[in-house]
């Protein structure tokens, strides 16, 4: 936390707006527009929620495909089904570990060939790198496809200058407990379509019309931010900026330590643009480092340390079985080798140092 949390909190009781709705809740979506360059925005209960109203927002329906990340985390894509249509996971690109352009292109050709109607096209920036937007994006319009982001984990990282996920029909942030800034739980889904915003407003709203009684021409859901979670997270988001310098100085820190390690690699940053690092994470060859990934996590777990696999591909989800996949094999090889190490903030320099200290022991 900030430490100015309690006092939005308090103004929140003080106004006694202990509501789903409230002043804090809009200057929350004023200081997210003011911070990422959006146009229009409406916070809500979560992420997943988010990519919910995006997807429905930009007219995803029973029976389409959505082009999706493989390489995600599952509140990325069950948003798709829950709209009765269905995931098509496309591979990551290993220069970048999002969304490979090149496999998106193959399969929007080949989904056209075949008559089937893709909704939308939903990738990933994974661990706060923005994925390639302007040639998926490119892709996307030749295709006639809406493009929605996950951005969920890059809140504060920039594609070519500015916000992740700006030029995409929508894009869609978190503030769920272990992202880079947290009021407990919540999601944005920002546009520069005032229209789709509105709609999502709306709906995020149980779909009530304007008018005095309760009145329904369709179902919506009950997905807006709480007062008191926007009053959270006015704060945290005064504090952004200084979280991703200190998210990329623990990678430096990493990278620093681990020099001339071999069978040790970092992600790699995309030159179009600027990681939040949420979190720092690894490749494992154990060929060269001489133990593999599982290896140094149970080393760490036994010195009451947490570290965690790479997100495991949607493809090989149970869940999923059965569900159609472009390409795998390099969100495959990430798995099967990444770890994401420590990467809170509140970490000093020197736990940095201890848990690089505890892996470079197990070199063989
Ligand atoms: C966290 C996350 C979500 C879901 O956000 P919630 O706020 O937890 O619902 C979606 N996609 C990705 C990639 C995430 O990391």
């Amino acid at each position: 936390m900030s430490g100015g949390e309690m006092a939005e909190i308090q103004r929140a009781f003080d106004a006694n707006f202990v509501a789903p709705a409230g002043p804090q809740l809009q200057e929350f979506e004023a200081s997210f527009l003011a911070e990422t360059g959006f146009k229009f925005c409406v916070a809500v209960t979560s992420g997943t929620a988010a990519i919910h109203l995006a997807l429905r927002g930009v007219g995803v329906k029973n029976g389409d495909v959505v082009l999706a990340s493989s390489l995600t985390f599952i509140g990325s894509v069950s948003p798709i089904t829950f709209l009765g249509a269905t995931p098509v996971f496309i591979d990551s690109d290993p220069e970048t570990w999002n969304m490979c352009p090149l496999l998106l292109e193959s399969q929007l050709s080949l989904l056209k060939r075949e008559g089937r109607n893709v909704g939308a096209v939903l990738p990933t920036d994974l661990y706060g790198q923005s994925c390639d937007l302007d040639r998926i994006r490119e892709v996307c319009e030749k295709y006639c496809v809406p493009l929605v982001v996950d951005s969920a984990e890059s809140l504060g990282s920039t594609y070519r200058g500015k916000s992740t996920g700006k030029g995409a029909s929508a894009a869609i942030f978190s503030f769920n407990g272990n992202k880079i800034i947290t009021n407990s739980g919540g999601g944005m889904l920002a546009s520069d379509d005032e229209a789709l915003i509105c709609e999502a407003r709306y709906l995020s709203t149980q779909a009530r019309d304007p008018v005095p009684h309760f009145e329904h021409r369709e179902l919506g859901y009950n997905y807006r931010m709480s007062n008191i979670l926007a009053a959270i997270g006015i704060s945290q988001m005064s504090v952004l900026q200084e979280r991703v310098t200190r998210k990329r100085e623990i990678f430096s820190r990493y990278v620093n330590e681990f020099e001339e390690i071999e069978g040790l690699k970092f992600m790699p940053e995309a030159n179009y643009g600027r990681s939040n690092r949420w979190l720092t994470t690894i490749l494992v060859d154990p060929k060269l480092f001489g133990v593999d990934k599982e290896q140094i996590r149970l080393a760490l777990e036994l010195e009451n340390i947490e570290s965690r696999p790479i997100w495991k591909p949607m493809h090989l989800q149970p869940v999923f079985e059965g569900c159609e996949k472009v390409g795998g094999g390099v969100s495959e090889y990430l798995f099967e080798h990444g770890l994401c190490l420590p990467s809170g903030t509140a970490l000093s320099d020197g736990d940095i140092e201890r848990v690089a200290g505890l892996v470079k022991q197990l070199r063989r």
